[in-house]
């Protein structure tokens, strides 16, 4: 008897092998694709893994191997390219490659559902759904008048869109109400115009002369690997050149995939690729529902959707036919996934592109200093937009001196009298504080006490929208105290400014103004963002205030005045990042004025007039303050001059962190050539949520190097018995040191 071939199948579990198995009883394993799922027999219960290769031989006996339970696709659901480029990330950050594998399926598909058949996502009632009385829900007129729609036909699903059309706009979250009543239950609609629709009405703009010597360097390498960082102030046509090389690539019958941080925020560069490209678009990012998500990657992985446009982990979406590739603002944190399989989607693409042999675009107006490296370096072609495209130009920047200045809400007379002169004229002015809340502080008056959280070392936020106080770090909130619980006085005030104070002095100062107010708080509920925005460009609102949600590539043409409040926390954080973090802030927000013709002016509000970071930014541009930076971490022997990974460990006990680090250290020394370890330290912020952290970094000048040392090191730390009293994590190239 010839021995059964083996199906070798990477498992979702926390380990770092893939699992042998016997095909499923009468499956012929010779027919078997990698890239299939299979439902397999693990521990005690049964899971939903993915087929890698089929081998001849197993390292374990015959005897022990178990036979899989059933074949789930008859069709691979994912290429052996995006199997090879999924196996890379798993060793590269060193991450259970079952985990790895199924990362790269919607939701459903990881649970071994089968596929949705193409369609739209839609309703339909379920039974209960169909006996519900409209009228009865007078509190809920939204959701009587869905019911209400739906119970026309009660038989006939709605799609999501047409509910939208029929019911006068955004509903997500009414339709997911009705679903937890259990009157609506989600389904696919069968239509012929599928995905997110486009429509191709607005014509190409002629390009300026950097643009297209940018779009001709891009097409020169169209048909093999290169990496391009364009490099463009904001406002410059990056999205103009995005345009057309989509446009390009479809032409020539290839897809495009399109990265870009959190497009629920920016709703703008959405539609201009939905008026532009004629391709279907398929959209990925948190703000679908799963059915959504899965559509689009089913349409993209059959190649009907010609461009991918999403989020973070939308770059290990299935795409066949993959020419081009487009990280937009390639300098924001939010490509790093910050919890479980810590990867760069950034990084990924450019593994990727790599793999597919297509050019990849890197764009942004503050480029991150790695990528700046390696275009220094030659790695990256480096293409400059160094104007605004259009009529705008470039904003005016100052320095505002606070040392001796009386604050109201953390802006300065000078500031507010600026802020007037705008709002006479008509204009709108943007004001920038990168915290939510009323208040970063709750003190007592007479004894100086200060509200803490119970779970964190951190201080309790004061929200007044809400009337409590609310801890930014573990999220747990709880009422205000009325008495100082140290010296039972009552004289409790809330010190210092978030958005929602600022909004209350705004509002004062200028009462026949319009404010508005965008940060996490006022933009919760689903659509709320948009109905703001639009608000904006109507002109109801002459004061635009928030967070950093406000520096995320909006378009406000009439903003001429833009003020950042508070730039000195960034200065000196402890992070050797927070200047680079900083600089990009600024110059984003700055980005928001004069963005059409009128001219737009930016005032940054400091203690540290002389610091020599705000200067060369605010005199030269970031492009100066990169090289002056670059230079830094070079004598400094820092990223991107040097390779990092961090170990993580906490427990709810203090010691075994420490513990469990030292001996990992201990292990790491005699293995080590050339790589360095810095710690083991507590985390700055050393108790969050209860559980007490501590960190141990490494650091080498070879990335190779410090690879192998991680690859012989891991596998005996994770055998320590210390290992199973605390929760450790490896962050490959940390972006973030908390
Ligand atoms: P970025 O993505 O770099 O911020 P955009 O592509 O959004 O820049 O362009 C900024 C503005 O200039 C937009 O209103 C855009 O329509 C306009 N624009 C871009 N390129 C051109 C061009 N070649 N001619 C005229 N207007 C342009
Ligand atoms: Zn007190
Ligand atoms: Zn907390």
């Amino acid at each position: 008897m010839t021995a059964e071939a083996i199906l070798r199948v990477a498992v979702p579990a926390p380990l770092y092998t893939c699992f042998d198995y016997l095909a499923p009883a009468g499956v012929n394993s010779a027919g078997l694709e990698p890239g299939v799922r299979l439902l397999v027999p693990f521990g005690r219960g049964e899971r939903c893994g993915v087929l890698l290769e089929v081998v001849a031989e197993s390292q374990l006996e015959s005897a022990k191997l178990r036979r899989a339970s059933r074949l789930l696709d008859r069709k691979p659901l994912l290429g052996q390219d995006d199997i090879e480029l999924l196996l890379w990330a798993a060793e590269y950050y060193h991450h259970p490659v079952g985990e790895v594998i199924t990362s790269a399926f919607p939701v459903r598909l990881r649970k071994g559902k089968a596929p949705s058949e193409p369609g739209v996502p839609g309703w339909s009632l379920s039974a209960s759904g169909k006996g519900v009385v409209p009228e009865e829900l007078k509190r809920a007129p939204r959701q009587a008048q869905i019911i209400g729609l739906l119970q026309k036909q009660p038989d006939l699903p709605i799609s999501q869109h047409d509910i939208y059309i029929q019911t006068g706009g955004e509903c997500r979250s009414i339709l997911r109400a009705l679903e937890k009543r259990g009157w609506l239950e989600q389904c696919v609609v069968r239509t012929a115009e599928n995905l997110s629709p486009t429509s191709a009405a607005e014509s190409a703009k002629q390009l300026n002369s950097d643009q297209q010597i940018a779009v001709n360097a891009v097409q020169q390498d169209g048909d093999s690997f290169q990496p391009f960082l364009l490099d463009g102030v904001t406002g410059s046509g990056k999205t103009e050149v995005y345009l057309n090389l989509v446009e390009q690539t479809i032409a020539a019958g290839k897809q495009v995939l399109i990265l870009a941080p959190e497009i629920g925020l920016t709703p703008q560069l959405l539609q201009r690729f939905q008026n532009r490209i004629s391709s279907p678009i398929a959209l990925m990012h948190s703000g679908l529902s799963e059915l959504e998500r899965e559509q689009a990657w089913i349409a993209a992985s059959r190649g009907e959707a010609g461009v991918v446009i999403g989020t973070r982990s939308a770059v290990f979406t299935p795409m066949p036919r993959l020419g081009l590739v487009i990280v937009d603002e390639e300098h924001d944190i939010s490509f790093k996934q910050q919890d479980g399989f810590r990867y760069s989607a950034r990084d990924m693409a450019l593994v990727r592109a790599r793999r597919s042999n297509c050019p990849v675009v890197l764009g942004s107006a503050t480029p991150s200093l790695e990528s700046l490296r390696n275009a220094q370096a030659g790695r990256y072609q480096h293409l400059m937009l160094l104007e605004r495209a259009g009529e705008a130009e470039p904003p005016r920047l100052d320095i505002l001196d606070i040392r001796s200045a009386h604050l109201d809400a953390g802006i300065s007379p000078v500031l507010f009298r600026m802020i007037g002169e705008e709002l006479e004229k008509g204009n709108q002015a943007l004001l920038f504080l990168n915290r939510r809340g009323y208040a970063p502080l709750l003190s007592c008056y007479d004894c100086g006490w200060i509200a803490e959280c119970r779970r964190c070392d951190s201080r309790m936020t004061y929200h007044m929208g809400k009337n409590l106080l609310w801890c930014h770090h573990c999220g747990s909130q709880r009422p205000v105290d009325r008495t100082c619980p140290e010296c039972g006085r009552s004289r409790i005030k809330p010190l210092g400014q978030g958005t929602e104070r600022l909004e209350e002095v705004l509002l004062q100062r200028f009462p026949n103004s319009g404010v508005v107010r965008i940060d996490r708080d006022s933009t919760r509920n689903k659509g709320s963002l948009q109905r703001l925005l639009d608000e904006i460009h109507q002109g109801k609102h002459q004061i635009l205030l928030g967070t950093q949600m406000l520096a995320k590539g909006h378009h406000f043409p009439d903003v001429t005045l833009v003020g950042i409040l508070d730039v000195d926390q960034g200065l000196f954080g402890a992070d050797f990042r927070a200047a680079e973090r900083m600089a990009q802030l600024i110059t984003q927000v700055s980005g928001r004025a004069g963005r059409a013709k009128k001219p737009g002016r930016v005032v940054v509000q400091t203690r540290h007039p002389d610091h020599p970071l705000i200067n060369t930014l605010i005199r030269d541009g970031y492009g100066a303050f990169a090289i002056e930076a670059l230079s830094e971490r070079r004598s400094a022997l820092l990223p991107p001059y040097s390779y990092q990974a961090l170990v993580r460990a906490e427990a709810t006990s203090d010691d075994l962190p420490r513990l469990f680090l030292e001996a990992a250290l201990e292990q790491g020394r005699s293995l080590s050539n050339g790589v360095e370890f810095w710690g083991p330290v507590p985390a700055p912020m050393e108790r969050r949520a209860g559980h007490y952290r501590a960190h141990l970094l490494l650091q080498s000048n070879s990335r190779r190097e410090l690879h192998s040392m991680l690859a012989s090191w891991l596998p005996k730390i994770r055998d320590f018995k210390l290992a199973r009293r605390v929760r450790w994590s490896l962050d490959v190239d940390p972006q973030e040191m908390l």
